[in-house]
């Protein structure tokens, strides 16, 4: 089996300074300065509008930053030199819709990507779709369509599906939060498993609990900027701004 590039350890997975972004007259992210160490969990939480969406876009260039710089494992990901799908292929990123191909199996939702972007043969895509959908417990859902799976299913399958990409890096945008309640446990189980496997994750969610047990570090953003960031339980417990209280007093 090819093995990935190794994730680096010895540079910061993510680094953003002075990140800005504007759409049209709307300065939407307002100098954000943030940075991921390999193996950490990053959470972000905001009022809806906030920017959080737009800075995670902006980690893999699904949005052009209008100034600022970021780093993603050492290389300057604005850079207009550089190979962007190189980039990209290191980075998974689930959103909150789950976006897998209707007409495809689930197996084949989990090795198209593998053979076309990463030129892996078929019987290697699928040993690894594979192993990635036991890690996600789907494994008997391995010929299902998506349309037969619930949207909790779908969110997993979604995972798997980022996972046998072998990123160094997984962005989480509201993973759960078109999801029923009831099945939002096993997503995010999922999500604190991959997390004590070690990958760095940034993870926007509404969902405080994981943030509080999972996230080595908490963002408040509200209005484009950072407001106030540290320990999650510290940010929870003792929010040190007015905006965080009263954000946080409508969310817990
Ligand atoms: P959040 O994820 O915190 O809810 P977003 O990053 O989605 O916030 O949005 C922040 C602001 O940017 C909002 O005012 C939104 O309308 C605007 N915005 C986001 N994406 C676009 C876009 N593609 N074009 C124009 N405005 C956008
Ligand atoms: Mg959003």
């Amino acid at each position: 089996m090819t093995q990935p590039t190794p994730p680096r350890t010895d540079v910061p997975a993510i680094e953003i300074a002075g990140l800005y972004k504007r759409f049209g007259d709307n300065e939407v992210l307002k100098g954000i300065d943030l940075t991921v160490k390999a193996g950490q969990v990053v959470c972000v939480i905001g009022p809806s509008g906030s920017g959080k969406s737009t800075l995670l876009r902006c980690v893999n260039r699904l949005e052009e930053p209008t100034s600022g710089q970021i780093r993603v494992e050492g290389i300057d990901i604005l850079d207009p030199e550089i190979d962007l799908d190189k980039v990209r292929a290191r980075i998974g990123m689930v959103f909150q819709s789950f976006n897998l191909f209707p007409h495809l199996t689930v197996l084949r939702n989990l090795t198209i990507s593998q053979r076309r972007v990463l030129g892996r043969s078929k019987g290697e895509a699928e040993e690894i779709a594979r192993a990635n959908l036991e890690r996600v417990g789907l494994s008997d859902k391995i010929d299902a369509y998506p349309a037969h799976l619930s949207g909790g299913q779908q969110q997993r399958a979604a995972i798997a599906r980022s996972l046998s990409m072998s990123p160094d890096m997984m962005l989480f945008d509201e993973p759960t939060s078109a999801l029923d309640p009831e099945l939002v446990g096993d997503v995010l189980d999922v999500m604190r498993a991959l997390a004590d496997s070690g990958m760095t994750m940034m993870v926007v969610t509404h969902e405080m609990g994981f943030a509080r047990e999972v996230g080595d570090e908490l963002v408040f953003m509200d209005d484009g900027m950072i407001v106030e960031e540290g320990n999650p339980r510290d940010v929870l417990a003792n929010p040190r701004h007015d905006r965080t209280r009263a954000f946080l007093a409508k969310v817990l």
